[in-house]
């Protein structure tokens, strides 16, 4: 038992000096001015703003484009209507041009159950300036109206070549001959060479779908899924219908007329290939920067081919069903 007790009480001891000894030491060697805990106060991060995600630095960005660029599209528009639809405007992800600009748009939903989804694009030839007054009249006109249809419209599709008043993108080539059609790899590059004769201003570029702004028309014809599609350009004057014989309703002064489509054109990317009708409205000169009123009346018929073709559409696969 001693044995096994023995050292246990030694060691007891030792702490018991130990603490003693070193208690004094400490008290001893202690400067007074220390021996007060002081309350340092760490400086404290100032509040920071959470950082904006891509998506928000991206709208942030479009919004900003919008009200630079919509006051530079022809036509007496008031200063407050814009800023309304630029409040209003969205934008797909990715869907910005090669140096970057925003390809924005609006969307209406429609009323009326008969209603179809068109998607309205201008500017994809970006010096052709008066088809900007169209879109941009259609969307000023939808901010106050109930319309039938659902209406998503984009009036920039090539922001570059609006930029820098181009027909090409800044690549140098034709967006309406860039659409991956069926036959692109087969005819477009060589159809340029031989019946165009190499025209720079129809290039379809090294290969279908290859630039930006064409990437995000097709994303929008994903993600919409339109009926019905309106290209508007200048300066022919003409209805141009890729889609079902209907019987269409008059606008003076553009007669109708199928002028045809090429490959790499939306015409025959979604008519052809997809049957969704197209309707390429090609202004006659600057008439549509005089004549706000009469796009009305332009936009209402064409919501009109729209639902007809739409029918006309419905009622063959009807009969192909049967
Ligand atoms: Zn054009």
């Amino acid at each position: 038992m001693f044995n096994k007790l023995g050292p246990t009480v030694i060691l007891i001891t030792g702490v018991a000096i130990g603490y003693g000894f070193n208690h004094f030491i400490s008290v001893v060697d202690t400067p007074a001015d220390q021996t007060e805990k002081k309350v340092v106060e760490k400086p404290q991060p100032k509040p920071q703003k959470p950082k904006k995600s891509p998506e928000e630095i991206l709208m942030a960005d479009t919004q900003k484009y919008c009200n630079e660029n919509l006051n530079k599209i022809p036509g007496q528009f008031a200063a407050d209507h814009l800023k309304s639809i630029c409040e209003k405007v969205k934008i797909l992800p990715n869907c910005t041009s090669v140096e970057g600009d925003p390809i924005f748009h609006m969307e209406k939903e429609g009323v009326s159950k008969r209603g179809k989804r068109i998607l309205a694009l201008s500017l994809i030839h970006g010096d052709e300036f008066p088809s900007g007054t169209v879109a941009l009249k259609w969307m000023s006109r939808l901010l106050d109206i109930d319309s039938r249809n659902t209406w998503r419209v984009i009036p920039i599709a090539n922001p570059d070549g609006w930029k820098k008043g181009t027909r090409m993108n800044i690549n140098g080539l034709d967006l309406n001959r860039n659409f991956p059609t069926n036959d692109w790899d087969d005819m477009a590059l060589d159809r340029w060479k031989n019946q165009k004769k190499s025209d720079p201003r129809r290039y379809p570029g090294p290969g279908g779908g290859s630039e930006p702004e064409t990437k995000c028309l097709i994303s929008h014809i994903q993600q919409f899924k339109p009926d019905f599609i309106i290209s508007v350009h200048t300066p022919y004057g003409i209805l141009d219908f890729d889609g079902p014989e209907i019987d269409a309703p008059h606008f003076y002064p553009l007669q109708w007329r199928r002028f045809g489509n090429f490959p790499g054109s939306l015409g025959r990317y979604m008519w052809k290939d997809r049957q969704v009708p197209v309707l390429t409205i090609e202004l006659k000169g600057n008439d549509a920067i005089t004549k706000l009123e009469e796009l009305d009346k332009l936009q209402d018929i064409t919501g009109l081919v729209a639902i007809r073709a739409d029918e006309k559409l419905s009622d063959s696969e009807k009969k192909s069903n049967n």
